[in-house]
């Protein structure tokens, strides 16, 4: 047995537990098919242009990675029109979160989180020993900017917003968020995840790099791992104010995103023909859902997003667990407060409709 303590901060932590694996599950339960829509994933598969990059950068794999990140950097600031020095990549945006923690938390310090949102954004807080402050989304999951507003303590230090939301699917007008920045006062830094941000089609959404070029005092999260469907390389970035980026280049490991990942995720961000074939089968998939939950008699939450929340009912776990046993990977809500709710990833439509059919089948239909 040993001795030695763990930090204090650490009781509060638990392992983060991910979904069952494909392979597991179908070991498991000696199952012919199963179908994961669990984690948000592209179901398009990873950009072609992509995976061609990374058989290009096999050759030179006994050289370390750019610790700078010097092309991609390029690459995103292009694509974005923001300066090389507002961009900071990372080893998933999962990453940036904690980095992002570990440079403007102390001990007691407060972040402001819509509630329920990204469980990362906890994380990263519990780990620096600060103190989260949820706030409660309105009927139907809309954000409340003024409630956020009216949470904001000398202490605070971050507020996250997510939009569109995981788990809820939910975005946040662009007058909204700018009243919001407009009433945060200089001491908070509002970091924007834009995970899902390609899949929002509202025509007053904002991904919100139009104000870091506007100067304000906000940091855009994006990934690499959804719409261009490279969720095993580990590829994230932000956008922020010059000041900001630096501040955490001083927390970050020298070598933290792979060359391999380096390259796919150049190639990626410049191929249009798969983000686009992506949001299509997203959009039509959507569709797809909607009509099949409304036959089913069941309430869900439009989507901005590649995901859809809906409501099962207070059997919802049963539900999930039988889902489970047909071979379909679901998220199941609890996780959040949810406990009547699944998150279930829009799929291929072959995907979508197997899900269709056992759901279906488990209800009885
Ligand atoms: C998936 C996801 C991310 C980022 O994931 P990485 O794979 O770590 O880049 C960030 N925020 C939200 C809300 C997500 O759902």
């Amino acid at each position: 047995m040993t001795q030695i303590k763990p930090r204090k901060v650490l009781e509060k932590i638990k392992p983060y537990s991910p979904g069952k694996p494909i392979w597991e599950l179908q070991e498991e339960l000696k199952l012919d098919k199963v179908v994961k829509l669990a984690s948000n994933e592209n179901p398009q598969g990873p950009s072609p242009k992509g995976v061609a990059a990374i058989s290009a950068g096999l050759a030179d794999l006994h050289r370390y990675p750019d610790a700078d990140t010097v092309s991609l950097k390029e690459a995103i600031s292009k694509k974005l029109t923001v300066e090389k020095d507002q961009v900071i990549v990372t080893n998933g945006a999962d990453e940036l979160i904690t980095l992002i923690s570990e440079a403007f938390l102390d001990q007691g310090d407060e972040i402001i989180v819509p509630s329920p949102s990204f469980s990362e954004y906890d994380f990263g807080a519990d780990l620096m020993g600060a103190t989260v402050v949820p706030v409660p989304f309105d009927e139907g999951f809309q954000f409340n900017v003024e409630r956020m507003i009216d949470a904001i303590t000398d202490k605070t230090k971050l507020l996250y917003i997510c939009s569109p939301n995981n788990p809820t699917g939910t975005y946040l007008a662009k007058a909204e968020f700018e009243k919001l920045l407009k009433a945060v006062p200089d001491h908070v830094l509002v970091v924007f995840d834009g995970a899902y941000s390609h899949y929002a089609t509202a025509e007053d959404y904002t991904d919100g790099i139009e104000f870091v070029k506007a100067g304000y005092p906000i940091l855009v999260l994006q990934t690499f791992s959804k719409v261009y469907g490279l969720a095993g390389l580990r590829v994230g970035f932000g956008v922020a104010p010059r000041e900001v980026t630096q501040t955490i280049l001083k927390v970050k490991e020298p070598f933290n995103v792979n060359s391999l990942a380096q390259a796919a995720a150049i190639a990626a961000i410049n191929d249009d023909k798969h983000v686009e074939v992506s949001k299509e089968s997203n959009a039509t998939g959507a569709q797809t859902l909607y009509k099949e939950f409304s036959e089913l008699g069941l309430s869900y939450v439009e989507t901005m997003s590649n995901f859809v929340l809906v409501q099962l009912g207070p059997d919802a776990e049963n539900i999930y667990q039988s889902l489970l046993e047909k071979g379909v990977i679901v998220r199941y809500g609890k996780i959040w407060g949810l406990p009547e709710y699944v998150r279930v990833t829009i799929g291929t439509e072959e995907e979508n409709t197997f899900f269709i059919e056992k759901l279906k089948e488990v209800l009885n239909k």
